[in-house]
C-alpha cells in the first residue's frame, strides 16, 4: 500500500528547557479534520537535505488525539539534521510526515502500570496520561494506579513538570516521581536512575513482585534510550515479569 504523506503546519512551539535545547511543537494538519492515532504512536517527519537525499525522523506523538491536531517534544541534537530543521520552525511553517506508525499504545483494559522514561522518551507518556485523565472528559484509568518515574540529569530537564504535578494532584491514582542524576542542593525528590527507583516502587506496592498474587498482572511502558530500556527490562525480567508485561521504544 502507498503511503500517504500529510503536510503538518506548526501552531504553537514552546521552549521546555533552554539548557537542554528541548521543545515542544503543536502541529494542525489543515487537509483533514481528523487526524487518528493512539496514545504513545509516532509520526515519520520526512524532508530532503542539503545533498537532496531524502530524510526521514521518528518522534513520539506527546498528546493524546484531538481533532486534526498532535503535538511532539524534542532535543537540539548538535549537528543533527532533522532535530535542527525542526526546533527551528515558527508558527506557520509547514513540514511533511507520514503515520502514525507503532505499536507503543495502551493494551486494554488498564491494570496498574509503570511508565519509565527518560529525557524526551517523556513524550508517549504524555500522550498516555492525556488519554487515560482527559481534563474535563471522563477519567479512562478504570481506577488502575499508574506511576510515572522520569528520569533526567537536571531540575530545569523536567519536561511537563508542571502538567503532570497538576495530573497527581487531581487524581490519586496517578502517581508522578521525577528523578534527577544531578539534582541541585536541597533538591527533596528522588536522586539517581531510574531503574535504582524500579525495584524499590514494585517492593513498596504489595502482591507485584508475586506472579501468584489474585491481582492482574501489572504492566511496564519504558521509552527512552537503548541502554536505560535494556536496563529496565533485564531488571524486571530479573524480578520475574513476563515479556508479555513489559512494553518498550527505543529512540536510538
Ligand atoms: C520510534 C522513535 C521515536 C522517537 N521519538 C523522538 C521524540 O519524541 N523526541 C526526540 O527528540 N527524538 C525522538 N526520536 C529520535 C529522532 O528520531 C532522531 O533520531 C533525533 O531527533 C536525531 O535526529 P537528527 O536528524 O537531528 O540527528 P542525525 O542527523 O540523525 O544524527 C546526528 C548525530 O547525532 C547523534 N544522535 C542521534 N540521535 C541522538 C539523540 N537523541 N541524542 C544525542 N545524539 C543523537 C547521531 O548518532 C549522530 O552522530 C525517536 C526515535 C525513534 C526510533
Amino acid at each position: 500500500m502507498e503511503r500517504r504523506i500529510y503536510t503538518a503546519r506548526l501552531r504553537d512551539k514552546i521552549v521546555l528547557s533552554e539548557s537542554a535545547q528541548c521543545y515542544h511543537l503543536e502541529f494542525d494538519v489543515p487537509e483533514v479534520e481528523q487526524f487518528s492515532f493512539e496514545a504513545g504512536q509516532f509520526v515519520s517527519m520526512v524532508a530532503v537535505d542539503a545533498q537532496g537525499k531524502h530524510q526521514s525522523r521518528a518522534y513520539s506523538m506527546a498528546s493524546a488525539p484531538r481533532g486534526n491536531r498532535f503535538d511532539i517534544c524534542l532535543d537540539r541534537v548538535e549537528g543533527g539534521f532533522f532535530s535542527n530543521l525542526l526546533c527551528d520552525l515558527i508558527p506557520g511553517d509547514t513540514i511533511q510526515f507520514d503515520g502514525p506508525h507503532g505499536f507503543f499504545v495502551l493494551r486494554p483494559p488498564p491494570v496498574d502500570t509503570i511508565l519509565i522514561a527518560t529525557g524526551t522518551g517523556v513524550a508517549p507518556m504524555k500522550g498516555f496520561v492525556e488519554q487515560l485523565f482527559p481534563g474535563e472528559a471522563e477519567d479512562r484509568s478504570e481506577g488502575a494506579h499508574f506511576w510515572l518515574l522520569y528520569g533526567t540529569r537536571h531540575e530545569s530537564e523536567i519536561y511537563y513538570r508542571r502538567y503532570f504535578e497538576k495530573t497527581a494532584a487531581e487524581h490519586s491514582n496517578f502517581h508522578y516521581l521525577p528523578t534527577l542524576s544531578r539534582p541541585p542542593e536541597g533538591w527533596e525528590g528522588l536522586r539517581g536512575y531510574v531503574q535504582a527507583h524500579v525495584r524499590q516502587m514494585l517492593q513498596d506496592h504489595p502482591g507485584i513482585l508475586s506472579r501468584n498474587s489474585t491481582a492482574p498482572p501489572m504492566r511496564a511502558y519504558i521509552c527512552g534510550l537503548n541502554e536505560m530500556v535494556s536496563a529496565n527490562r533485564a531488571q524486571l525480567k530479573e524480578l520475574g515479569w513476563d515479556r508479555k508485561q513489559i512494553h518498550f521504544e527505543r529512540y536510538d
